[in-house]
């Protein structure tokens, strides 16, 4: 899950290509980017798997970049439906165990259905088989390079992010991108993220990293820019807790909107009271979930996001560019 507030490109300084054994596939703000590191055995890892709507256009892209060689795994870097949405058509065409965070493994082999949070936010995601988990601190090798498995909470509280020393490589998932970070979706139900936010920045400062493999929005090289921007968000958040509530219900509708495109504006409204995730921020944003759900149509509405069309929210992004492009 993100937060697709912030997409503004930059003139950043041209990234450097990633070692020969890694492929990065950019995607967009419906689906996570996808990551496959190939090792010396012609084997593969592929870090998540985007969202459900779009998951045979993923298996396609994960299929070319495979070229023949052989699926071996695939890792989430936490269990949004962005990441984990394409889990099920991967593991059916590539036959590959699938590996979760350690503490999403319970609900996750369980299928608990409230403690994972596809119908808190109104989201789909098919059932899939969890083979395995990572923990924090283990360290894997992928692409014939070795990395370690860090928490990463703030986002989600169970996330990971993973880090290669020896090429100075983050692959951040949510907790880092180059205009920001996803949604501190604990705060919203009363519980701490922007502490674990910041420790989580403040962990990616200390490490050495050169490039940048985000969870949306490109590879970037320049680290301490997005540390900054994300320093600033943070402390915003912090200061006004309602902002980090109001973004998440924009952010909410307009991924309800990317995957359906368009909705009853009274569908979209009555969601407040059935979507766990947009009761919490509503009720943080200190409105009655109808009329907090109204004021983020409206915004998203005069921002160009969404259009109104005779009691009908229109999703306003190009159908063809919401499937994103290899990168
Ligand atoms: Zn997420």
């Amino acid at each position: 899950m993100n937060a697709a507030a912030s997409t503004a490109s930059q003139g950043a300084a041209p990234v450097e290509r990633l070692p020969a054994s890694m492929r990065f596939i950019q995607r967009d703000w419906l689906s996570c980017n996808q990551v496959v590191l190939f090792d010396d055995d012609d084997t593969a890892t592929l870090i998540d798997s985007g969202y459900v709507k779009h998951a045979s256009d993923t298996v396609e892209r994960v299929r070319a970049v495979l070229d023949g060689r052989r699926l071996a795994r695939l890792i989430n870097t936490h269990l949004h439906s962005d990441h984990c949405g394409g889990n099920a058509a991967i593991a059916e065409a590539f036959g590959c165990p699938i590996l979760v965070p350690q503490a999403e493994y319970p609900a996750a082999h369980a299928w608990d259905e409230d403690a994972l949070t596809f119908r808190a936010t109104g989201q789909r995601c098919p059932r899939f088989a969890v083979a395995g988990q990572v923990a924090p601190g283990e360290r894997l090798t992928m692409g014939g390079l070795r990395w370690q498995a860090l928490a990463a909470p703030g986002h989600h509280p169970h996330s990971l992010i993973f880090h290669c020393a020896e090429a100075r490589l983050l692959i951040s998932a949510d907790a880092l991108w180059r205009n920001g970070f996803g949604v501190i979706f604990p705060e919203l139900s009363g519980q701490s993220g922007f502490d674990e936010q910041q420790a989580v920045l403040d962990l990616i400062r200390g490490l050495p990293v050169d490039r940048v493999l985000p969870g949306h929005g490109p590879v970037f090289n320049d680290v301490a820019a997005a540390l900054a921007i994300a320093d600033g968000r943070l402390a915003a958040m912090r200061g006004d807790a309602r902002r980090n509530a109001r973004n998440a219900i924009k952010v909410l509708v307009k991924f309800l909107l990317l995957d359906r495109e368009r909705m009853p504006r009274s569908a979209l409204t009555s969601l407040a009271g059935s979507a766990r995730v947009l009761t919490d921020a509503a009720a943080r944003v200190g409105l009655p979930g109808p009329e907090a759900l109204d004021r983020a149509i409206d915004e998203l509405a005069a921002q160009g996001q969404v259009r109104i069309e005779d009691g009908w929210v229109v999703d306003t992004t190009p159908q063809a560019a919401a499937s994103g492009s290899a990168g």
